[in-house]
């Protein structure tokens, strides 16, 4: 009512009564979505599976990882509000990517964000875009976002982003599913006003001898974490060499690791 009767005041030109007036706290929303950012955000290998998604065995600790499911540790990281708006950006751009090929006429776009699973090695994966071309093959496309100076620079796509794509047609191809092609499209796509096309796509081949031993290798580590949860076996320690390391120093459950 009080605020109804200020209102008022204003619409005929009296000055309200200032005085009885709630007070503002200084940066009022500021604050609330500073505290609301800085929510811990789970890890995704936190998540209550038994699958390891494949994008997460590009830098995974399996020590840590044993050590945080046996003694329910909740794996997170604790953003900062910066971060937040560079992941929104990220997501929302991504989005309009994926928006955009669905729609366009004649496209055959069989998923996105689709999870194909392997039992054998308890991995899950899943690309942003799984398009049809002739007899069936599956092209698998990774969208990637980069702020306007690396994307100036960039001559060739990432060696993690063709990683976790080769990673995408090897799980595709091990499946009921059918025939992925050899080459990946990863498409990156500018953050901020890029002069001229703010798209940049690369077709890579990851049938070659380099690309199938990194698809090995994160083969071999989800392996490892898969016999380390049915043997109840904790893995080695060989990420890590010293306690005060930068790695071990952000570590959730260092103090674990180097007491087992
Ligand atoms: S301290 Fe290092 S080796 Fe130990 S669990 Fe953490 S990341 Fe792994």
């Amino acid at each position: 009512m009080m605020l109804l009767s200020n209102l008022c005041d204003y619409a005929v030109g009296r000055e309200p009564n200032t005085t009885e007036l709630p007070r503002l706290p200084k940066e009022f929303l500021k604050s609330m979505i500073e505290v609301q950012d800085r929510i811990p955000e789970p890890s995704r290998l936190s998540e209550d599976s038994e699958y390891i998604h494949v994008s997460s065995l590009l830098d995974l600790c399996p020590r840590q990882y044993w050590i945080a499911r046996k003694h329910k540790v909740k794996l997170s990281s604790s953003p900062y509000s910066s971060d937040r708006i560079v992941w929104e950006i990220g997501k929302s751009l991504e989005r309009h990517v994926v928006k955009q090929v669905s729609e366009y006429h004649g496209i055959n776009l069989v998923w996105t964000n689709q999870n194909v699973f392997n039992n054998e090695y308890m991995i899950v994966g899943a690309a942003d875009l799984w398009i049809t071309i002739s007899n069936n093959i599956i092209v698998i496309a990774e969208i990637k976002t980069m702020n306007k100076r690396d994307f100036d620079k960039l001559t060739k796509p990432v060696i993690d982003h063709v990683v976790q794509a080769a990673m995408y047609q090897w799980l595709y191809n091990n499946s009921e599913l059918g025939k992925a092609h050899n080459k990946v499209i990863i498409l990156y796509v500018c953050k901020d006003y890029a002069r001229g096309s703010p798209y940049k796509e690369f077709h890579v081949d990851v049938n070659t001898p380099v690309m199938k031993l990194n698809v090995e290798r994160a083969l071999e580590l989800a392996m490892e974490l898969k016999e380390a949860r049915d043997n109840d076996e904790i893995p080695d320690r060989w990420v890590c060499d010293r306690q005060d390391c930068t790695r071990s120093k952000q570590c959730p459950v260092s103090h674990l690791c180097w007491s087992l």
